[in-house]
Parts: structure tokens; sequence; C-alpha cells
């Protein structure tokens, strides 16, 4: 009986301790964690430094912090935040993998749709297919056919079974009928230093970071990945994969912002105002311009928006990941 009545103590403070540590949230001695499941340096960690500036700058200036847990496709630092404690410190800033690594790994240790809170999409990126700086061609019809007479020695990097740049490799090599071998990385930025380097020959990446090393002459660009040109200066000549002749290959990546699911809805409220406010921010605007990507405004922003568009995603890559028959364990 004795037992009984502590155990109701204990949990009736327990609530009333959630309940004040919600209304409170954030506290200004913690600080707010944004996992970022890729290496440093790349186009995902750049948006997620984009998106923390600004909602710091939204709720006061409290201190927002990147981690990078590199590794596993992306699937590390998904799978950290699916276990963290639900308590608004611990977020992940990830990408389109978040509908893709499903149907790429045969054992996820996380489920997208039941072990997270869905805080809102912030932008989308359009991707652009790159070589070393020594490749043998200039323009998309000369990489074609060098690809074409050079089956099986070509490679591609990537960041992994599953990620935006396997993705659109694996697209291209589909719609060329050219096998290649794909190398992974823990990202796009070690990724870029090898293609740079001329270790590896190709890469499709998100135009955030091709941008700076095509104005640098640093690698070649061959097509952007738009059903449209983009008008970016650096991009703008480039052809779509459509105009190359590579029928029905569009790909666009979009980043968003996930809390470990139980986490108290006016924490979530918060976190999705701030965000709001954030993808309004001149600043914040005007960095995803500069690299080729455009700010989501419209219902994605909002949780319910957010998880019905990725679980939709879920199911439009399902199929195109199962033909390819790649998985990883
Ligand atoms: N762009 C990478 C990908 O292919 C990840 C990164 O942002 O580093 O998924």
């Amino acid at each position: 009986m004795r037992f009984s009545f502590v155990s109701f103590a204990v949990a009736a403070s327990a609530a009333v301790c959630l309940c004040a540590s919600a209304q409170d949230y954030p506290a200004a001695n913690k600080t707010i964690t944004f996992v970022l499941p890729y290496a440093a340096g790349g186009p995902t960690d750049k948006a997620a430094r984009d998106l923390a500036q600004s909602m710091s700058k939204v709720m006061g200036g409290h201190s927002i912090v990147i981690d990078n847990a590199a590794g596993a496709s992306g699937s590390i630092g998904a799978n950290k935040v699916a276990k963290a404690n639900a308590d608004g410190y611990t977020l992940l800033f990830t990408h389109i993998a978040q509908a893709t690594l499903p149907s790429f790994f045969r054992n996820l240790p996380y489920n997208v749709e039941k072990d997270f809170e869905y805080l809102g999409l912030v932008s989308e990126n359009p991707m652009n297919l790159i070589g070393r700086p020594n490749l043998p061609a200039n323009t998309m019809a000369e990489l074609i056919s060098w690809a074409q007479s050079n089956k099986g020695k070509i490679n591609i990097s990537n960041a992994g079974p599953g990620s935006a740049s396997h993705l659109c490799g694996m697209l291209f090599q589909s719609t060329l009928k050219v096998d290649m071998t794909s190398v992974p990385y823990k990202g796009t930025a070690p990724a870029m230093t090898d293609l740079i380097g001329g270790q590896v020959d190709l890469m499709c990446d998100q135009t955030t970071t091709t941008i700076p090393q095509i104005e640098g002459k640093k690698v070649k660009s061959f097509a952007v990945t738009t059903p449209t040109r983009l008008s970016s200066p650096a991009l703008k000549d480039m052809p779509t994969m459509q105009e190359a002749g590579l029928k029905d290959f569009t790909v666009t990546i979009w980043q968003g912002l996930y809390a470990p699911k139980g986490t108290p809805a006016p924490v979530l409220k918060k976190l999705n105002d701030a965000l709001k406010l954030a993808v309004k921010d001149p600043e914040f605007i005007r960095k995803q311009d500069a690299g080729g990507a455009s700010v989501i405004n419209d219902a994605r922003n909002d949780p319910a928006g957010h998880k019905a568009f990725v679980l939709s995603e879920v199911t439009k890559w399902a199929p195109i990941i199962k033909s390819a028959g790649v998985y990883a364990d």
C-alpha cells in the first residue's frame, strides 16, 4: 500500500515536471542539437547550419549546434535521434534518405513512420552531374559516348545506398544502361575531395555543393536533374538530363527536421513555429537561393503535411529501389 502511494507520488511529480519543462522549453542553459547524418561541409550539412542559424535567431538567440553523426548512408544519425530523449534537445535534420533508406536496408534499426515526430520540411534541392577535372569529356553528349565506350571501368561516388547521390547515380546508370562501380563515402564533402583529386570519375549531388566547385573550375559539370534549366549563373547553360536524351530523369532532394517520437506537444509546437518563421527569414531564403535550392513554403512546413509527403515518397521510391535490386544490411 505504502509502495503504491510512493509510486503515485513519483508519477504525479514526474507529470508536473514534464509539463513544466515543456512550458519552459527551451531552457536557457540547454543547447539544442541538430543531428546531421552526413559529413560536415556537404549540402545537407549546409542546409542544417543555415536553418539552425535562422531558427536560433527566431528563438531569441538560443544555441543550436550541429552533431555530424555520419555513416551507413545516414542511418547512424537517424537512429541516434530515434533513440534519443524525447525532450526537444536532440533533433534530426535529414533529406530524402528518410524515405529511401527503409527500402534500401534489410534491417533498418528504426521505423520512419513510428519513431519520429515530423517538424516540417524546409528546402528542396536539384542535383547536378559532375565529373573529375581531367575527365576526357566536356559536354553531356561526349560524356555519354565516353561512358558507353568505357563500360566496367567507370566509378561514381555517393554517400551510401539510399543517399541522394546514390539515387541520382543509380538512375543515371539505369537510364544510360551502363553499370558503374559505386564508391561510398560518409557524405558529399569527402566524396568531393576525391572527385577533385581524380580518384573517382563522377558524382551526382546537390547543387549547393557543386556550384562553388564549378565556379572554382575544380570539377566539370554535365547536366542538372530538374525538368527545366536552372537560373543560377554557374548552371544556366547546363542541359537538363531530359534535354540530354535521358527520358523521365528528374530528381529533387528535400530536407526537413524531426524529433524523437513522444516529444511533448508544446515543445513540438514551439519548434514548428520557429521553423515556419525561419523559412521566411530573408537570410535563409538568400542562402538557399545562392546554392540553387528553393525554400519550401507550403503545407509541408507543418507536421501533418511533412509526414504525409514523406510517406508518399516512401511509396514512390520503393518499387524503383526494389527493381534496382540494391540492398544494404
Ligand atoms: N549529398 C549527400 C547525399 O548524397 C549527403 C551530404 O549532404 O553530404 O545524400
